[in-house]
């Protein structure tokens, strides 16, 4: 069984992260960590603490504590460009990347490019084993259209998981006043889906804090949000939201389902 220790910047006032004891099977793909119960107190601990930090200050800290096995999943929504965006400023050189499912829309991933040109950040894409002609060959056509959690699972999930081996934290954009799931986000907590300390420096933004910040900033973002969009995930999935509706109205209209499962357990 193997045991990572954690040790903490000389000069941070924030209390040292001790250990995760790995699966036994840590070495294979798909494996999950298993946290300690001294290190959920520890970062629940941490997560209190950076409550009053600003989403740069969450981040400079998850970095230090971090790096380099400290990765970012971005959707190119407008809360990853932010987020892309500070760490462009003092840790480019974080793995970013993509869950490329193979249904986003085009406007989505040629923000890769635009990110590419602003920042010299390459995102990286994670692609699941078959290709979507192979998956909906496989599976008599689109799963999406009557199974979408486990369209999400093969699509985004499954890919997540092997995406995550080797790294110990991962930043998410998630804000609080998104859904109902996301308004008990910590800042800092365990993410046993994936077996990472889950990081979310915007869990108190607002919508408003974000859109400024890009308007300020100049940051790239995803030009479907002139034209409806307010939260985008695959094209299948995604339609414009009307007036007065949530913003994730749009997402997985006509079905129960408001998260892929990244961001929910
Ligand atoms: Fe499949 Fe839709 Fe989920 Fe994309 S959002 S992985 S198309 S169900």
């Amino acid at each position: 069984m193997a045991i990572l220790t954690k040790s903490l910047k000389a000069n941070s006032t924030l209390p040292q992260l001790k250990v995760i004891r790995l699966d036994d099977n840590d070495d294979a793909m798909g494996a999950v960590s298993q946290p300690t119960a001294e290190f959920l107190v520890e970062l629940a601990r941490s997560s209190v603490e950076l409550e009053t930090a600003t989403p740069h200050e969450i981040l400079q800290w998850a970095v230090s504590r971090y790096a380099p096995k400290f990765t970012m999943a971005t959707a190119f929504g407008a809360e990853g460009m932010c987020i892309i965006h500070m760490l462009a400023e003092f840790a480019p050189e974080t793995p970013i990347f993509n869950l490329d499912t193979g249904y986003q829309f085009a406007e989505t991933l040629e923000l890769r490019e635009r990110v590419k040109a602003r920042y010299g950040i390459g995102v990286e894409m994670k692609r699941p084993k078959q290709t979507v002609a192979e998956y909906e060959v496989a599976n008599g056509g689109p799963v999406y259209s009557r199974d979408p959690n486990r369209c999400c699972f093969d699509r985004k999930i499954s890919v997540l998981q092997e995406a995550a081996v080797g790294f110990d934290a991962w930043a998410s954009a998630i804000r609080r006043d998104q859904t109902p799931d996301r308004a008990v986000a910590p800042i800092v907590g365990w993410d046993k889906k994936f077996g990472l300390v889950k990081v979310s420096p915007l869990a108190n933004w607002t919508k408003k804090e974000v859109w400024s910040l890009i308007t300020k900033e100049g940051i790239p973002y995803n030009p479907l949000h002139d034209e409806g969009y307010t939260s985008i995930g695959c094209q299948p999935c995604t339609r414009r939201v009307g007036l007065g509706e949530d913003d994730r109205a749009g997402r997985w209209s006509g079905f129960a389902k408001t998260e892929c499962g990244l961001h929910n357990s």
